[in-house]
């Protein structure tokens, strides 16, 4: 009986699973130096050029505003909505991109999705009048949804589109941010908003050779279509008779091989780590169950999703897809009759067994047994991002598309006619490199702009330690600035719901301030340190949790988590962090801040 038919029938072995995942990621974490990446800024930057939106050429724009947005993403695009509704005058939202949608202006390769439920996933549904035609929608229509936002609320009039901030710095005679692009403007902001996103800066693996490769190249997060033909959704007719690889298995990939491997003559999978892949099951949105929802119901629908991923098991599940099975799971051993202080027993249980089911449908999916095994995911299912496709697997059933998978090691170089693995050449005409974002690197080169606080403190200075802030939105030093992430914020595998939270939050600080007359909102040192110490505090099992993972961007690529501890999210669960916020506005008595009145009201307007 092979490997796979013994796990079919037999129960789940959780000893010998603990060790296969050991011995899986110590083949990953060798040596860190194949783990690293170029900054594409300084050795490939026209790969990062813009294929979707020449820049119209403009004027610089040299004036004062109240808030300045960076990032016109979802996070942005809720930002300024909620300073409008709130009355703030004088916004403007700098985007590099041509367009509003932040990572789904970007990400336009063929097959891109959202993995979340529109339902959830879409911000403001209710608010714009807009249903999802789809139950994991496509990136066309989720920008088109960005762009209803920005009509919806009026935002296109304050944006700068194809502007790239280049440096902040704050002015304390004149409680002001100085603000420069690289289309030559020099405005002044009173607050600024930075919402530019985790995964902004596409990575290149720094694999020997990678200059020397002489065919076409690109990153997915920059599709080339002038090079493939076709778009998102029709075929990529300049793929015909092309062999092409694509670099990296993670959630990007999942996506683009399917259509790739129908365009291309062939197509290379190259492989690293295998993503767990579980079954999608995207449908149509049911106009009978839309027609029924009442007011309120997306909010409802967004509270359970995330809910799903704390301890209140209470909270019904309303969108019981593939991210929920574990929280089902450990709800069906409640019922079964195991006690809740068993929960996280439970929990880690429901997820072998939950891997076990992943690598069980690979084998019923893919036919040749060696691709099977090579595909099979060998660790738990929140170390890397889950994926969930109804194509990818059955692809490498084509005659078309070989798998090479790399034992964990990557490509040992590139080459003019192609890439290397196991010593043995492979010769193709396009490399696509779905390889991913950098995380790890400092907030503000990640953004790409140079920030400098109180008397010239650059953020890397201030956060030379590890980070350091008040509910993650605040660090001293950088007065009216307020910082949209998830370190030391709320976390919840449903980005945007996170970005609405702290967005609300936002905007009712800057418009208290402008009302009010405050000049300068800065977090005290004494919050800034018990917040900090709250974060610490709670990182332990995290941290144990991603050390025990295979290397991927969650944990540092594998290497050192030293400082990880002050940038984990609030410990107490997306739930309760919400509950902080919301109890911190209720107070009313900005306690925390430190806020700093002019004299007269004119002084702000
Ligand atoms: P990623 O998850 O970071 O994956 C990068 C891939 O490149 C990994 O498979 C990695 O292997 C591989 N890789 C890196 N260097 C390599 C080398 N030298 N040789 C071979 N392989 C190499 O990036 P991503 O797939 O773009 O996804 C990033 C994030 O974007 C996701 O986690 C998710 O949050 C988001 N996303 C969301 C959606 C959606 O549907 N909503 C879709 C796509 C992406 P290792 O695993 O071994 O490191």
């Amino acid at each position: 009986m092979s490997e796979s038919m013994q796990e079919r029938a037999q129960p789940v072995d959780f000893d010998a699973l603990r060790e296969r995942y050991r011995t899986e990621r110590s083949r990953r974490t060798p040596d860190q130096a194949s783990r690293g990446y170029l900054d594409m800024q300084t050795d490939f930057a026209e790969m990062l050029d813009d294929p979707y939106t020449q820049a119209t050429p403009r004027e610089p724009v040299d004036d004062e505003v109240d808030v300045l947005i960076v990032g016109g993403g979802f996070g942005g695009l809720m930002s300024a909505a909620r300073m409008r509704e709130a009355g703030v005058p004088r916004i403007r939202i700098v985007e590099a991109g041509g367009d509003v949608g932040g990572t789904w202006y970007w990400n336009r390769y063929p097959g891109a999705a959202c993995d979340v439920e529109s339902y959830v996933y879409f911000p403001l549904l209710e608010e714009t009048g807009y249903m999802p035609t789809e139950r994991y929608s496509k990136a066309a229509e989720i920008r088109e949804h960005s762009q209803r936002i920005a009509r919806h609320f009026g935002l296109y009039d304050l944006a700068l589109f194809s502007t790239q901030v280049t440096s902040l710095a704050w002015d304390a005679e004149a409680n002001v941010w100085n603000v420069a692009t690289n289309r030559g403007d020099r405005m002044r902001a009173r607050f600024v908003v930075l919402t530019t996103g985790p995964l902004n800066k596409p990575k290149l693996p720094a694999i020997p050779g990678i200059a020397d490769f002489a065919g076409h190249a690109f990153h997915t997060s920059r599709w080339d279509y002038a090079y493939t033909g076709g778009s998102a959704t029709e075929p990529m007719t300049g793929l015909a008779g092309k062999r092409v690889a694509i670099i990296g298995t993670g959630a990007t990939a999942i996506q683009a091989v399917p259509p790739l491997a129908r365009d291309a003559q062939h197509l290379y999978v190259v492989q690293r780590t295998p993503s767990s892949v579980d079954a999608r099951g995207n449908a149509p949105t049911d106009p009978d169950w839309a027609a029924s929802l009442k007011p309120g119901w997306q909010k409802r629908r967004i509270e359970s999703f995330t809910a799903q991923f704390t301890d209140r098991l209470d909270i019904p599940n309303e969108v019981d897809d593939g991210w929920t099975v574990l929280a089902n799971a450990v709800r069906g051993k409640l019922a079964a009759g195991r006690p809740l202080s068993e929960a996280g027993a439970m929990l880690q249980e429901a997820d072998f067994e939950k891997m076990a089911q992943i690598r069980q449908r690979i084998e019923t999916i893919v036919d040749d047994q060696t691709t099977a095994e090579a595909l099979k995911p060998w660790f738990s299912l929140f170390c890397k991002r889950p994926c969930f496709h109804d194509e990818y697997l059955q692809t490498f059933n084509r005659s078309n598309v070989t798998l090479v998978d790399t034992q964990g090691k990557g490509v040992e170089r590139i080459t003019a006619n192609g890439f290397v693995v196991g010593g043995k050449e492979y010769e193709v005409d396009c490399i696509i490199y779905a390889t991913g974002f950098e995380v790890a690197s400092d907030f503000a080169s990640r953004a790409g702009f140079d920030l400098r606080g109180v008397g010239g403190l650059t953020l890397a200075e201030k956060w030379r330690d590890g980070l350091a802030t008040f509910h993650g939105l605040h660090t001293r030093q950088f007065p009216n600035m307020f910082f949209i992430s998830q370190a030391q914020s709320g976390m919840s595998v449903n980005f945007p719901h996170m970005l609405s939270v702290q967005s609300e939050h936002v905007a009712h600080i800057v418009s208290h301030c402008l009302t009010q007359g405050i000049k300068k909102v800065e977090a005290s040192e004494e919050a800034e340190h018990a917040w900090t110490d709250t974060i610490i505090g709670q990182s332990a099992d995290r941290i144990a949790f991603l050390e025990s993972c295979t290397p991927g961007y969650y944990n540092n690529e594998g290497g050192s988590l030293e400082l990880a501890a002050r940038s984990m999210p609030y410990g107490g669960g997306p739930l309760a962090f919400i509950q902080i916020l919301e109890d911190w506005r209720w107070a009313g008595g900005f306690n925390g801040l430190e806020l700093d009145r002019v004299s007269t009201a004119q002084e702000i307007t």
